[in-house]
This record gives structure tokens, sequence and C-alpha cells, in this order.
């Protein structure tokens, strides 16, 4: 077992397994891919541009053309690893979504579609569709994914996740509709119910209430009748996650038909009647830089920030350690000559460590080991968040990792129109290239000085400061490898990066 795991490990570096990267047919599989490899949609780039972009050697930064626009006038940039795949894991989607009214029965299809407005100059017309069809929604999508041990699930939920959202929005489009045209009001009724119905509902309720009086012969209680308020931002929440689930579902289904490798990490931001929703399933990481303070819009998953999670399950269900893992954490690997005496210990009920003796069941290998960016669920992979990986096992064992993983995202929101915001605040997401060399600090500061020193009226310069933010975590390449400033190595993983003007969110409807 030691050396299965020192295999193992020795396999894996930077957070990510390595190997088998390409999205090509590499596992030997001969089914068909889902979708070819391919960089963002919206960079609009040849076949040969594509191959050039995959050099590790001069590791070029591939930045939105001056011809193409995205929403917002979003600025992005990305570049390649240093070598630990042989392409870019790293995907990246960009659009302007319609959600229109279901037709035909309500039972949705397996293959969901949606009408998408892509790369509309500054994402004109968005929020209640325009009055000639007024029975939809649109919404603004910003996603990146980053692969591991392949690039198929990237590819493939950067293709469709986007659908999936569309498909649960549409559940409760109604709503959401009414919310935008009426006062805030509290929740409960079905979807497709009119506002009128709804005053109507509330109104009714109000008089069973009443019945419902004590004193009442016959009548059960009040308390029978009230209902949760569920705001109207938590159906969105809930669409987003449903979205993500849907999503990795999709992948296990088609995976008997398609080659669909590894999988995948998932930030996503959605615009939707005036707020902006930040969904995130992985180690990538987006902030808002608002007059020069940041503002964290997600948090990281892995097996440090979710250890009394993945304890809890193998404590519960230790078949899933194939009896070969401890849900116990130590500060040290137990050795044979320890057992019987005390060593400090952690269960999924502590933050705080304890003495335990030692026993023969704590020789196993943990399931949590390594700090910080070496950190691994089974030894096997340093993220505990995504979509995908269904297949993957530790390393030459029937042991599976996914019931360990999560697919379902952390989703915050930001009331973006009840802010003001000028120029230069801006929604910064990046994979964890970014983040593994560049504190929060270093790129709001970094961020706000460029943007300080663009003509304000040119919209590429958030492609530019994007570029510069790039260029700042891949740093030069100099005789021992990549170097960044105060001669700090710099990222030898994909980095792709969004910037986002927030104020062009106040100019919607
Ligand atoms: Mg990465």
């Amino acid at each position: 077992m030691l050396t299965r795991v020192k295999s193992a490990v020795a396999n894996f570096m930077g957070g990510i397994m390595a190997g088998g990267s390409s999205g090509e047919n590499v596992s030997g599989c001969d089914l068909p891919l889902k979708f070819p490899y391919m960089r963002p949609e919206f960079l609009g780039l040849s076949q040969d541009e594509i191959e050039c972009s995959a050099d590790h050697i001069s590791r070029p930064i591939l930045i939105l053309k001056e011809t193409k626009r995205l929403p917002w006038a979003t600025g992005y940039a990305e570049v390649i690893n240093a070598g630990k795949s042989a392409l870019n894991e790293d995907q990246a989607c960009c659009e302007v979504v319609e959600v229109k009214k279901r037709t035909g029965g309500s039972t949705p299809s397996r293959t969901p579609t949606a009408k998408r407005r892509s790369s509309l100059p500054n994402g004109e017309g968005v929020g209640l569709r325009d009055s000639a069809d007024a029975d939809g929604l649109l919404f603004h999508y910003w996603a990146l994914f980053d692969g591991h041990a392949g690039s198929g699930a990237a590819v493939v939920a950067s293709r469709l996740l986007q659908h999936h959202l569309v498909e649960q929005l549409q559940e409760v489009l109604e709503v959401l509709r009414n919310s935008a045209l009426l006062p805030p009001t509290c929740l409960g009724e079905e979807p497709g119910a009119t506002p009128g119905s709804h005053r109507a509902l509330t109104r009714a309720a109000s008089l069973r209430g009443a019945a419902g009086a004590p004193g009442s012969p016959g009548t059960p209680p009040t308390r029978f009748f009230t209902e949760k308020k569920v705001e109207h931002e938590s159906l969105v929440v809930g669409a987003l996650e449903n979205a993500f689930k849907e999503m990795d579902a999709q992948i296990e289904r088609e995976k008997s038909v398609y080659n669909i490798s590894g999988g995948c990490t998932a930030l996503v931001a959605v615009f939707l009647l005036g707020k902006l929703y930040m969904a995130n399933a992985g180690d990538s990481r987006a902030i808002i830089i608002r007059s020069g303070e940041v503002i964290p819009m997600s948090t990281e998953f892995t097996p440090e920030s979710e250890r009394q999670r993945l304890q809890f399950l193998g404590y519960m269900q230790p078949h899933l350690l194939g009896n070969e893992f401890t849900h116990l954490e130590f500060p040290r690997r137990v050795q044979r000559k320890e057992v019987g005496k005390r060593m400090l210990y952690r269960d999924f009920t502590m933050n705080g460590w304890a003495y335990k003796t030692i026993e023969d069941e704590d020789l196993k290998f943990p399931l949590i080991y390594g700090e910080g960016k070496k950190a691994r669920v089974m030894a096997t992979i340093g993220v505990t968040r995504g979509l995908g990986d269904h297949d993957l096992k530790v390393h030459d064992s029937n042991i599976y990792i996914k019931p360990f993983l999560s697919c379902c995202p952390e989703v915050k929101v930001y009331p973006l129109t009840q802010y003001e915001h000028g120029a230069d605040d801006v929604l910064v997401m990046g994979s964890d290239g970014l983040w593994d060399v560049l504190s929060n600090e270093e790129v709001s500061e970094a961020v706000t000085g460029f943007l300080a020193n663009c003509d304000p009226d040119d919209l590429h310069r958030y492609t530019m400061a994007a570029q510069d933010l790039v260029m700042r975590a891949r740093g030069v390449l100099k005789d021992r490898g990549w170097r960044i400033s105060n001669d700090r190595l710099g990222s030898g993983d994909d980095i792709s990066v969004y910037i986002i003007p927030l104020l062009h969110g106040n100019r919607q409807p």
C-alpha cells in the first residue's frame, strides 16, 4: 500500500494529476470525443493559432482580439502551463443567454438547449426580454473550468453548463419575471401563478389563518398554513446548484458513449435581474475590487478546507475507504513501532487536536494527507469539488474517489445594482494558476494600478489588464525557469483570467 501511495503521489504535481492531458484518446479509450479540444470560442482562434498557443517553451499569452467584444467589455487572457500537460486544461465560456418559456410538456429534455446572444456589444438589452416577446429573461454568464487528468470534462462543461442553467431557470421563470415587475414579496405558490393570483393566494392564506384562530372548532391551528419565506434570489441560487448537479450527471451518463476524460473545477458568474451570482466548485477564485478594496466572492474547496466533511463521510461509510485508509488525521504518518504510544490526532468533530493511543487501525494511510497545495484526498486529488472524475480511482486499486468529491457549488450573491461602481471597479475571476503565486492584494494593486494608467474610454483596457495579470503570474523565462517579481517562482500551471467591469451592470435595466 505504501509503495502504491508513493507511486501515486509521484505522479501528481501542483495539486492536479498529471498525464492523460490532451483530451485526445490518450487513455486508450476508443470512444469518440463529445467535443473536440479547443480554446474558448470567443477568442476566435484558427487551428494554427490553437497549436501555437500550446508551446510550453514560449508560453504565449492569448488575449481577446481587438475586433472581438465580450459583454460589458469584459477582459480575458490566458496562458498554457509550463509542461505539466500537453494542452491547456483550463476552459472558459462567456455569453449572454436567453431563458425562454418552455413550450410543450413540462418534462425537460435530456439534452438541454438554450438560445444565446453571444458577444453582444456591452450586453445591451439584458434583463427582461424585448417587449416583442415579453416572456423571457436574459442573463450574463462567465465561466472558468480548470481540468485535470484530461481536458474532456472541462471542454464538455464549458459547452453545456449554461444550458443546464437555462433549464433550471425555466422552472422559475415566471416567478422571477413577476419579481422584476412587482415589489418584493414572499414566495410559496407554484411557478406560473400570475401576480394577481399570488395576491389572491396570499389573501386566501390569510383568511385560512384567521379561520384557524384558537377557538374555531374543527379547524387546524394556524401553524399548519404557514409557509417558509423564500427569497427570489434563492431561486437563482437553487437553479445554479441544480445546474451543476445536472451537468455532473450528464457527464456520468455520457461517459459510456463518449470519451470524457478527467474532471474539472467550475467557477461561474451570472448577472440576472440586477444581482451577481458567483458559483464555485473547486479551487479557482473570484474577487471584486471596489475602490481598491478587495471583496472575496468565493472560497476554495480543498482537502484541507473540506477535511471535516470528508472525514465524516469516511466515518459514516467506512467501506468507501477500502480498508486501506483511516478517516483520522495525524500530524505525520504513524509507524508500526508507535502502536500503543500516544499521538495527536483529529477527528471530523474537531478543529483542534487531542491525544489518543495508537492502534493497528491507525497505521492505515490517512484519508487526507499533506499540506497546502500538496494536500490530497486518498493520495490522489488536491481539489474536492467539481465536475466529472467518475472513473477516478486510487492508484492501482479499486477504490473510487468520486464519493468524496462534491459537484455542489457554493453560491455568493452580490447586489450589484445597489452600489455605484466606477470604471475601475471590477470582478476578477482566475484559475488557481493565478492565485497560486499572487495574493488578492497583489492582484488588486496590479489591476488598480494598471487601469489607472489606461484611457478610461478604451474598452480594450480590461483585456490589457488581464494580460498584465497573466504576465505577472507567469513571469519571464530565466536560467532556472519562470520567475516573477522578487525572483519568486512563476506559476507553471495553466492561467486564465477574466476582468469584468462592474460599471456596465449598473447600466442594465
Ligand atoms: Mg489549475
